[in-house]
């Protein structure tokens, strides 16, 4: 198969082929861990929005009527053609993301998770039925799907998120419109050649790369039906005023800052690779990671020194590299902003102890990477515990006691995730019970839900009501319907003036 050059420019994939599209604009693709742009994305333009409505529109309404067990079985194709094409699928992610390549595996099998959840489609799907609400008359409730719906999805996950929502949309029924990031938009192209591949009819997905201009076209389209978007809070909150006042159903995921609660009592090695994993990992740019550790007690000061050394002693470089632990950030831009958030830090009074900027690779001195920072005496009212850096810096917070590390983090205005290190069942019940935060880890760092439970944060880490697939990503892709029945033959004769009742 064919699906990926490394030089080749990134096309849109509508009704089933690769296409150019109406525009001129194009942007570079960088391979962040090398500074170059081999490839060139072609961005584009509302029309191409229209042209990939359009296809989507035709290919609806025989995919909503082909039954569900067949829909499921081209999602089984999908899902083989996945588990053996990942490694590429992988490669693909680190060469334009930058993440070392275990990770990129990691995702890729965190997507395919969703796809064999997607799998179950039929079961999903089934709805209620009650004989005899009334003589000789039976109720029941179907779901069905939207119509055309589309996802709009940032850089950090390009397999993975865009997972969280086609293989449930499509497995369902509707026809779906992808627009990736436009800074990794490779894998959004594989993973299309691989469901035309499984026998996904041509228009049933369909990809259009670009930037604001498709993003606002498929939101005010009249035939999208539905948008799904993960990314930061203030497009979140764009996406989701923007698409509801066009009338449609908006699922919107936006930014974080994760807290990690360690306890006197928990085993402080395992609270130690924690933080430097879920800190470090993938250089902070994962919605998950944990930015925030709130050491109670004496934890500082046993902890601190331990995690210096790790954060120092990093294994930073090209993520293709088998003993990376830290790829690059993912644009000069973003490391320019990182690097500008250690600034703020130090002028804002914490305590830098470990400093990562202007870190040097050999041999990839244009690539864009940072080390790992530490801060201590981080206070609510800094810049750097307030706003999401998103990027390799771990900022240490003290708090005295349970009490007020819960206070803590409940009074941050994002809630996507959190974790309590403890030994203590009571104090693991009570921070399950009373933190403001939708996805907890109790001695988990990144308790990123499994396919079946839906992920989804509180606060200004989501936009709507449903959380991502999951029974919650069927139900914000179908709607429901009831129907009621009887025939002649149990149907009294006369009109009927009050209010029907059971009879
Ligand atoms: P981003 O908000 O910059 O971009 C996300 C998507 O929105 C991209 O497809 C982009 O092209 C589009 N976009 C950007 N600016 C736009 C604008 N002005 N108008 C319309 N569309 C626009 O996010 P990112 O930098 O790609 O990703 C990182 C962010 O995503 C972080 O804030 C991270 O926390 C968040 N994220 C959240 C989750 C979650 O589940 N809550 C998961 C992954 C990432």
């Amino acid at each position: 198969m064919q699906a990926y050059s490394d030089t080749a420019d990134v096309t849109h994939f509508i009704h089933g082929e690769p296409v150019r599209g109406a525009g001129e604009r194009t942007q570079a693709v960088f391979n962040p861990a090398t500074g170059e742009r081999p490839r060139k994305l072609l961005l584009g333009e509302s029309a191409d929005v229209d042209t990939a409505v359009a296809s989507a529109k035709r290919a609806f309404p025989k995919w909503r009527d082909t039954a569900p067990i067949r829909r499921a079985r081209v999602m089984l194709r999908f899902l083989e053609l996945m588990n053996r094409h990942g490694d590429e699928l992988a490669a693909i992610i680190t060469a334009e993301h930058g993440k070392v390549f275990s990770d990129a595996q990691g995702e890729v099998a965190r997507g395919i998770d969703v796809i064999e959840f997607a799998c179950g489609i039929p079961q999903l799907l089934k709805g209620d039925y009650t004989e005899q609400v009334s003589t000789g008359m039976d109720n029941w409730t179907t779901r069905q799907p939207l119509g055309v719906v589309a996802g709009i999805t940032p850089f950090n996950f390009p397999c993975m998120v865009p997972c969280w929502m086609f293989p449930v949309a499509i497995a369902a029924g509707n026809a779906f419109i992808l627009k990736p990031s436009e800074r990794d938009p490779s894998a959004s192209l594989f993973m299309a050649k691989l469901l035309k591949e499984a026998g996904l009819p041509d228009g049933i997905f369909n990809v259009v790369q670009g930037d604001k201009v498709v993003v606002d076209a498929l939101l005010t389209h009249p035939d999208v039906k539905a948008i799904s978007f993960v990314g930061s809070t203030p497009i979140a909150n764009y996406i989701y005023e923007t698409g509801a006042k066009h009338g449609k159903r908006v699922q919107a995921l936006g930014g974080a800052k994760n807290h990690m609660v360690v306890m006197p009592d928990a085993d402080l090695d395992q609270a130690v690779d924690a933080l430097v994993g879920a800190g470090y990992g993938s250089a902070g740019e994962r919605c998950m990671a944990i930015s925030v550790a709130v050491l109670v007690g004496d934890v500082a000061d046993k902890i601190i020194p331990r995690l210096a050394e790790r954060a120092r002693s990093l294994i930073v470089k090209n993520g293709m590299e088998p003993d990376a632990e830290m790829g690059p950030v993912v644009t000069r831009q973003a490391l320019e902003r990182i690097e500008g958030y250690i600034a703020t830090g130090v002028e804002e009074g914490a305590k830098l102890v470990v400093d990562g900027r202007g870190l040097k690779v050999e041999g990839h001195e244009d690539g864009f990477f940072t080390g790992g920072t530490l801060f201590d005496n981080v206070t609510p009212d800094m810049r750097i515990y307030k706003e999401e850096i998103f990027g390799p810096v771990l900022a240490c917070v003290r708090a005295k006691d349970f009490s007020e590390a819960v206070e803590l983090v409940n009074a941050h205005e994002f809630g996507n995730g959190v974790a309590c290190y403890t030994r203590d069942g009571h104090i693991a019940r009570e921070f399950g019970r009373h933190i403001e935060v939708g996805m907890v880890g109790i001695n988990v760092p990144i308790p990123v839900p499994m396919a079946w439970h839906g992920f989804g944060g509180w606060k200004r880490s989501l936009f709507g009501d449903t959380h991502a697939y999951g029974e919650e990503g069927v139900r914000f892709y179908t709607r429901q319907k009831s129907i009621m029945q009887r025939w002649p033959e149990s149907t009294e004769k006369g009109a009927e003036f009050a209010m029907p009742t059971a009879k």
